[in-house]
Order: structure tokens, then sequence, then C-alpha cells
């Protein structure tokens, strides 16, 4: 894939590395969501990108968990050391990846704020980006 919503040949892990990925594309546009949901399952805001599921190859020592944390949706994380690394939403052909756990220097660009209505009151939200109150911020990928 040759396209520059993409960032190529990313990898990355979780604070032990227990659980690695190797993506050979990502989306290079990087959505911090603000919704109640991301904020507690991950401590803060969720800034996160995709990749493609055929894209994407992770390796696990076993410590790889998943919460289904709705109907849609699971969350991957470390059994090991708590760290938050992938959403996986049962109805996309892509899988959320923590921009966070990628290595650096990760190339993504900060896009967009969703769910801004559910910030909590202490952030601090960008003007510098796009908002949107919901989770429709539209950017497409691939
Ligand atoms: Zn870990
Ligand atoms: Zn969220």
């Amino acid at each position: 894939m040759s396209n520059s919503n993409a960032v190529e040949n990313v990898s990355g892990h979780c604070l032990c590395g227990g659980v690695r990925y190797e993506a050979a594309a990502v989306r290079r546009q990087l959505v911090q969501c603000h919704c109640e949901m991301c904020r507690r399952a991950v401590g803060g805001v969720w800034q996160a990108t995709q990749a493609l599921r055929e894209d994407l190859a992770i390796k696990d020592d076993g410590c790889l968990a998943w919460y289904r944390s709705s109907g849609k949706a699971r969350r991957g994380f470390c059994d090991k050391c708590g760290a938050s690394l992938f959403f996986d939403h049962d109805d996309r052909p892509t899988m959320g990846i923590a921009a966070g756990t990628i290595d650096q220097p990760s190339g993504l660009e900060l896009a967009a704020n969703i769910h801004i209505d559910d910030a909590a009151d202490y952030e601090v939200i960008s003007d510098d980006v796009p908002d949107f109150r919901d989770g429709q911020h539209g950017i497409a990928y691939p």
C-alpha cells in the first residue's frame, strides 16, 4: 500500500514487551477520544490510529487479554503490565491501536477530537484540530 493517509512499517509494544505488533500500514491521522468509556479504560484520553486487520501482526507472549467493553467492541490489553493496546470493533475491517504503544518516531498526526461533550472537566481541548461532539470524525481509511 502506498497511500499518503498511511504510515508504513509501524511497530509497537506494551510496557513490559509481552505484547508486540507490527503493521504494514496504519492511518496517519490520530484521533483523540474523550468519551467516558475510553477515559475509564485507559485512565485518560484514548489516542488511537487504525490498521486493517490483514496489515496487523500481533506477537503475544500469552498476556494479551480482551475485555468486551460493549455489545459491539472489545479492548485488548496486557494482563501483565496493564497497558491498553487495541480497540476491536465487531463491524469494522480495522483495529484501533493505542498511539502511545507505537515506537517513535510514529509519523502520526493529530487530526481530530471526538466525543468532546464527554470530556472530563480538567481536559483542555486544543483548537488546532476539528472537534466532534460524537464519534463521527469522517476520516476515511484506508
Ligand atoms: Zn505488557
Ligand atoms: Zn472513546
